[in-house]
C-alpha cells in the first residue's frame, strides 16, 4: 500500500536534502505518493503568507510530513514558517537524537541520547512587545498541561527504546514559578514511572555537563528555548548538525525534519549533508511502520559514514549532497 506523506522542500538547503532523502526512501522499497507543498520566503508575494492555507490542510490530511528547513527573518518580518506549524498542528513533542557514528571525527564516542524538546509553548509563544520605546518584553508560558504531556512523552519513549533514564532539564532556581511548575510536573510523573531512574539538572549546569561527559545521558526533556539551544549545542558534539535528524509529534500528526536550518551560506551548492535529513525519514519510516526499510537505510548510511571514502565537506570529504544520497542507495542494494 502507498502512503501518502506531505513534502515540504522549504528553502536554502531543503531542497537539497529533501530531495536526495526522497530518492533515498525511494529506493528502499516503500511506496509513497508525496504531496509537495511549497511553504517560506518564496511563497509570501503569491500568497500574502509564508505558510499558505494548503500547507496546513496537506498535512492535516496526511497526517504525516517530511520537511526541508524553512528560513525566518531575525528580528523583524514573518512569523517563523517553523514554530507556526508546530503550533498550528499541536506537535507538541519535538524529538532529537544525538548519536556519535563510527568514522565521523569528533570530540567524543558513544554518544547516545535523545533531547525530547516542549514545542508548543515557552518563550515561543510568541508573546511579545514593546513597553516603552527602550523596553521590550516577552512572556514564558509554561502550563501544567504541555508539561505534563511532554514529561510523560519523555518517559514512553525511554521505555519505548529501553533507556534507563529521563532528566528534567530547568532553571527552576531562577524562575521558579514557570520553570519551577515545570519541575513539579516532572516530578509527579517520575512518580508513575518508578521503572526509570529520573533526576534534574539546572540548565546552566547541564550545558557544562554535556560538553564534558555527554556520553553519560540517556533521555533529556525540557522546555522549548533550552531545548533549541541545547540540541543544536550536543549536535557540536558529535560532528555537527549535518547528523542531527529531527521529528515534532502530536496527538494528529507528525512532521519530520533536520534539526538544521536552511544554512544560506552552502546554499545551492550541492555540497550540505543530506544525512540529517535521510535520518529524519529513517524516522518518519518508522513511526508510518515501514521498519524494514527504516533498519535497511540507518544501517547503510552508518555503513557509508564508517567507511569514510564518500563524505560531504562538514565531515571533511568531497561528496556532493545528491551524490552522497547515490551511495546510500548503491550500498543498501550491497547490505541486501
Ligand atoms: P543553520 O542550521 O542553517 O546553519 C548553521 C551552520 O551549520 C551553518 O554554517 C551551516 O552551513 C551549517 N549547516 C547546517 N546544516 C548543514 C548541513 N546539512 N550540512 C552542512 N552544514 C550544515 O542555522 P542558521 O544559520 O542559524 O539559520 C539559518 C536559517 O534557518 C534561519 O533563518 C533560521 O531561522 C532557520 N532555521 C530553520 C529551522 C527549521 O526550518 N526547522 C531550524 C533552524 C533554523
Amino acid at each position: 500500500m502507498a502512503h501518502d506523506i506531505t513534502l515540504i522542500p522549504g528553502d536554502g538547503i531543503g531542497p537539497e536534502v529533501t530531495a536526495a532523502t526522497v530518492k533515498v526512501i525511494e529506493s528502499s522499497g516503500v511506496q509513497i505518493n508525496w504531496e509537495i507543498v511549497r511553504a517560506g520566503a518564496e511563497v509570501i508575494e503569491e500568497f500574502n503568507t509564508a505558510l499558505p492555507s494548503y500547507v496546513l490542510e496537506s498535512i492535516k490530511k496526511n497526517k504525516i510530513a517530511l520537511k526541508g528547513p524553512v528560513t525566518t527573518p531575525v528580528g523583524k518580518g514573518f512569523k517563523s514558517v517553523n514554530v507556526t506549524l508546530r503550533q498550528e498542528l499541536n506537535l507538541y513533542a519535538n524529538i532529537r537524537p544525538i548519536k556519535t557514528y563510527e568514522g565521523v571525527s569528533s570530540r567524543f564516542k558513544d554518544v547516545d541520547l535523545i533531547i525530547v524538546r516542549e514545542n508548543s509553548e515557552d518563550l515561543y509563544a510568541g508573546i511579545e512587545h514593546m513597553v516603552s520605546e527602550d523596553i521590550a518584553e516577552s512572556i514564558k508560558i509554561i502550563s501544567k498541561k504541555a508539561s505534563d504531556r511532554i514529561v510523560e512523552f519523555a518517559f514512553k519513549l525511554a521505555k519505548d527504546q529501553n533507556r534507563s533514564e529521563v532528566l528534567a532539564i530547568h532553571k527552576a532556581n531562577i524562575m521558579k514559578l514557570s520553570d519551577g511548575l515545570f519541575l513539579k510536573c516532572a516530578k509527579g510523573i517520575a512518580e508513575k514511572h518508578k521503572d526509570i531512574a529520573f533526576g534534574d539538572v539546572i540548565v546552566d549546569a547541564m550545558s557544562m555537563k554535556l560538553v564534558m561527559n555527554p556520553e553519560k545521558y540517556d533521555v533529556l526533556v525540557m522546555p522549548n528555548l533550552y531545548g533549541d539551544i541545547l540540541s543544536d549545542m550536543a549536535a557540536g558534539l558529535i560532528g555537527g548538525l549535518g547528523l542531527v535528524p529531527g521529528a515534532n509529534i502530536g496527538e494528529e500528526g507528525a512532521v519530520f525534519e533536520p534539526a538544521h536550518g536552511s544554512a544560506p551560506d552552502i546554499a545551492g551548492k550541492n555540497i550540505a549533508n543530506p544525512t540529517a535529513c535521510i535520518l529524519s525519514g529513517v524516522m518518519l519510516l518508522r513511526f508510518i511502520g515501514e521498519v524494514e526499510a527504516a533498519n535497511k537505510i540507518e544501517k547503510a548510511v552508518e555503513s557509508v559514514l564508517k567507511e569514510g571514502k564518500y563524505l560531504t565537506c562538514d565531515l571533511g570529504g568531497n561528496t556532493g549532497t545528491q551524490e552522497f544520497a547515490e551511495v546510500i542507495i548503491e550500498k543498501m542494494g550491497q547490505n541486501n
